[in-house]
């Protein structure tokens, strides 16, 4: 059976198609710059990578292409093969705990909680309209990149503000890179044939965010009202005193959206080192003697190495620690740099096991107390998992 998965921004859409349930990638690919001149699409099929300028008005003409390009190439014989289109939509609110199959409900609700994801959710609701209309007779699924967490205990996410901030206004720590943490969850679990594992997972790309599991559920997770919490990140400031805003419009003459854009867009790693968002800028520039790089890798490390201290106790412990996205899964230098800060717990790191990059490796030492791993993410794959689960009950 084949099913979509598919990511939709405001002017990019990403897509993998497997065969199910044996999980199978049969193509996958990007379109960009949708509405903007100069569009693009690469797609990825038998190994070989294609890339194509086409201009793409909107996300229809998109998803017409996507559909032209798979009939052409064969994946597909008819568009009623498609059984099934998952996509993956950003705030679910307090609504959603895990997928749901999208109706015109569940389109309204996404559409009211844009309040939480203005950026995200009514541009995810375009691929899903546009979906609906491509592939009618496809079984439609939203996953929530918050529904993982709606696990979590009220004293873990709430913030110590007047309590009918969160009644009224939903105010409260959300939490995201739930498919991704949950991919680990269950993927940890199976590796160590332990579904009652206590897992620290560290999700550190360009956004990242930490995830305490317990019994395969989050108990506590970095990012919090919105994806702008937490860790510090490429581009992203992570956790500060919210009075600072005030202060830097006052001093500045910004306004609010600016300073919320300078916090977003030029924080992180990119404001502290005034060079790069991207760790390998960062480690390159740091190498080579650059003061403030290293300052960025430090800060950066050093809140990494915070939460998962703070995680530890939490858990009770921990079985095992795994790194993945951008970061985890190709830095063997962040990695060792906060492995090593974790010595008081007895935690070791194997250098030459963690030479490695995206691939599944148990990069801690026999006599570790913590199993440390890197397990490359697959929220792609999540997706489909639930896509396809809602066909075959
Ligand atoms: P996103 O959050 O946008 O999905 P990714 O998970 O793709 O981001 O992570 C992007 C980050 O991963 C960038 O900061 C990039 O520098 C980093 N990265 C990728 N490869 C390496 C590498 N070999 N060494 C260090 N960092 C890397």
């Amino acid at each position: 059976m084949k099913i979509l998965s598919v990511n939709a921004g405001s002017s990019s859409l990403k897509f993998q198609m497997y065969e199910m349930p044996e999980e199978k990638v049969l193509i996958s690919g990007t379109f960009e710059r949708i509405g903007i001149e100069g569009g693009m699409y690469t797609i990825k099929l038998n190994g070989e990578k294609i890339k194509k300028e086409k201009d793409l008005a909107d996300h229809s003409v998109a998803v017409q292409t996507l559909i032209d390009e798979l009939l052409e190439n064969k994946v597909i014989e008819s568009l009623d093969e498609i059984k099934g289109v998952g996509h993956r939509l950003v705030h679910g609110g307090e609504k959603y705990a895990s997928s749901v199959v999208i109706n015109d409900d569940v389109i309204k609700t996404v559409e009211e909680l844009s309040d939480l994801a203005p950026l995200h959710n009514p541009a995810n609701l375009i691929g899903v309209r546009t979906f609906i209309d491509k592939i009618p007779n496809a079984i439609q699924v939203g996953c929530f990149d918050t529904a993982f967490h709606q696990t979590m205990e009220k004293r873990e996410f709430l913030y110590a503000v007047p309590y009918e901030w969160y009644e009224k206004y939903g105010v409260r720590r959300y939490g995201f890179h739930g498919m991704s943490h949950n991919y680990i969850a269950n993927r940890t679990a199976e590796i160590l044939g332990n579904k009652n594992a206590r897992i620290i997972s560290c999700h550190i790309g360009n956004g990242g965010s930490l995830c305490a599991i317990k019994d395969g559920k989050s108990i506590d997770t970095s990012m919090g009202f919105t994806p702008n919490a937490g860790l510090m990140m490429g581009s992203r400031s992570g956790d500060i005193d919210a009075t600072l805003i005030p202060f830097i419009m006052n001093k500045t003459n910004e306004s609010l959206e600016e300073v919320i854009n300078d916090l977003n867009k030029k924080s992180g790693y990119l404001g502290v080192s005034g060079i790069s968002s991207d760790s390998r800028d960062i480690e390159a520039a740091a190498n080579e003697g650059n003061e403030r790089a290293q300052l960025a890798q430090d800060m950066y490390v050093e809140k990494i190495v915070n939460y998962i201290a703070e995680y530890y106790l939490e858990l009770g412990g921990a079985d095992a620690i795994v790194f993945t996205a951008g970061v985890g899964e190709n830095s063997k230098t962040t990695r060792k740099a906060i492995i090593d800060r974790l010595a008081p717990l007895g935690i070791k790191l194997d250098e030459e096991a963690n030479n490695v990059r995206g691939e599944e490796k148990l990069i801690s030492t026999p006599d570790s107390t913590v199993k440390v791993y890197v397990i490359p993410t697959d929220e792609e794959v999540m997706i489909a998992r639930d896509t396809y689960n809602f066909i075959n009950k």
